[in-house]
């Protein structure tokens, strides 16, 4: 390890209660072993494969000790629907404080008016945000001119009036292969079938976004919501343009900023840059590099709050408790000023990834980054994102295959691998890991050829790994990942 990653380490959490940590899960997996042995080795397994692999999910993290112990309570069997201090069942006093607090940290630490910790996932937590403003600016709207205060008091004709208006809204959302995420209006999830959706792209020279053709997209196709954030965008967006293009065309404009909300809250995208004093609904995943629990967040200005707070019945069930626990102490440890010093070197690691590949000589979407995102190009070296991704596994780097704008493979076999800094760095690592780890997947990207299918064919899936490749490469690793221990002082 050099000197740089020692002294800038911003350590994860847990180290200063590992050993209270060690004596519970060793307590607790002797408890699940006494019932269903198999679990109990899988999650010892789970532990020693993410210990021992270099992780470079981009939506992926490790969330502290105190986390993941908060998760594994009793608060997970309270049935709790309805909001803070109006539930449909009864003792709910003991949810009630927890949702509270969860509440408290996410407006707290996003500034934002108000904050909704129920939705079990982002996918939920957009559904909530989508239905909120449909409530919003058209619902609320309609009962209001037919003078009836609920949807219950509506003639069947005027219930299916509504009902048709209701699926008859439009979204503009960034494309998938430009880094958008499939519940931005997409037609295999839920919110393509609800909406006529279009979407906006990058530029097809610099893979950035063009907000000239943003602005005109929505002026010509009005939509009435406007979805911000991305999946697999390597860069930046300007949050404040993206209202003023949404305010003059009469749109609300969401921001899902499930993949940067830790870049966020870590005050690494400020002014213009955060969605969320520009955003009428912001929403989030809790577990990317916010580093908490899997879970979701909503939150939103004044005129959308009463309606997120109806996610349940709306789109929601009961809340999982236990996981509102774990968004809690997630958000407090986010609060602190060592997350801030993460969310940095998160940023700081993704530009050390991007200028070790393009050092190397590889080709990046976009040029480069300025998040925490990395999108590699693998068609120089002749190979699909599925190619790539297989051979990059069989060397213990685990990523994913992503489509790169205009993708020549497809959104299967795609032509990108998708590279992210939040978990790596929760590990420790600092740039000088960050440009070997670069070093390593380029010396397995150069030792990978396709499979010929005949003459002059190649195989888009199959392919072979030059003799020795995997166990160099995982040497390597391995020396690396010894010098940054995940979960540092946990033993089973
Ligand atoms: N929104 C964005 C931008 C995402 O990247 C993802 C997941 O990758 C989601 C929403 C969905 O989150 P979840 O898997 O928790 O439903």
């Amino acid at each position: 390890m050099t000197a740089d990653s020692v002294t800038s380490s911003a350590a994860a959490p847990g180290a200063e209660y590992a050993d209270t940590a060690s004596a519970a899960y060793q307590a607790a997996l002797r408890v699940i072993e006494s019932v269903e042995p198999r679990i109990a080795a899988a999650t010892r397994k789970e532990l020693a494969d993410q210990r021992g692999s270099l992780k470079l999910i981009a939506s992926e993290n490790y969330a502290s000790p105190a986390v993941l112990l908060t998760m594994g309570t009793w608060l997970s069997d309270k049935y709790a629907e309805g909001t803070i201090g109006h539930r449909f069942y009864a003792g709910c006093q003991n949810v009630d404080v927890v949702e509270s607090v969860a509440a408290e940290h996410a407006r707290e630490l996003f500034g934002a008016p108000y904050a909704y910790a129920q939705p079990h996932s982002g996918i939920d937590a957009n559904l909530v945000a989508f239905w909120a403003v449909l409530a919003t600016r058209v619902e609320a709207p309609e009962l209001a001119e037919l003078g009836a205060k609920h949807v219950n008091d509506l003639s069947e004709a005027d219930w299916e009036t509504l009902r048709n208006k209701l699926g008859n809204q439009r979204l503009l959302g960034m494309s998938l292969d430009a880094g958008g995420h499939l519940t931005h209006g997409f037609r295999p999830n839920i919110s393509g079938k609800m909406f006529h959706q279009r979407s906006y792209g990058t530029d097809p020279e610099t893979g950035l976004l063009d907000y000239d053709k943003l602005a005109a997209a929505a002026r010509e196709f009005k939509p009435l919501i406007l979805v911000g954030g991305y999946s697999a965008y390597p860069r930046r967006v300007n949050f404040a343009k993206l209202r003023e293009i949404a305010d003059e065309v009469g749109a609300t404009l969401m921001v899902d900023m499930a993949h940067f909300a830790g870049l966020v809250a870590g005050k690494v995208f400020t002014g213009d840059e955060n969605p969320v004093p520009h955003a009428h609904v912001t929403t989030t995943t809790t577990h990317k590099s916010l580093r908490g629990p899997r879970g979701g967040l909503v939150l939103a200005q004044p005129e959308y709050s009463d309606a997120v707070d109806k996610g349940c019945p709306m789109v929601l069930g009961g809340p999982l408790s236990h996981v509102m626990a774990a968004k809690a102490v997630a958000l407090a440890e986010a609060r602190q000023p060592s997350f801030q010093a993460y969310a940095q070197r998160v940023a700081d690691n993704a530009k050390a990834l991007a200028e070790g590949f393009l050092n190397r000589g590889a080709r990046l979407v976009t040029g480069g980054t300025d998040n925490h995102i990395v999108l590699l190009d693998v068609t120089s070296f002749g190979l699909t994102g599925r190619q790539a991704e297989s051979a990059l596994l069989d060397a213990g780097v685990v990523t994913n295959r992503n489509s790169i704008p205009a993708d020549p493979n497809g959104a299967w076999y795609t032509s990108g691998i998708r590279f992210g800094t939040p978990a790596l760095t929760t590990r420790g690592f600092g740039s000088a890991e960050f440009d070997r780890v670069a070093e390593l997947v380029v010396d397995v990207l150069n030792n990978t050829q396709p499979a010929s299918t005949g003459p002059t064919g190649f195989s888009k899936a199959k392919y072979t790994l030059a003799d020795g490749t995997a166990e160099r490469v995982q040497a390597a690793s391995a020396e690396i990942l010894a010098a940054n221990p995940l979960y540092p002082g946990l033993t089973l």
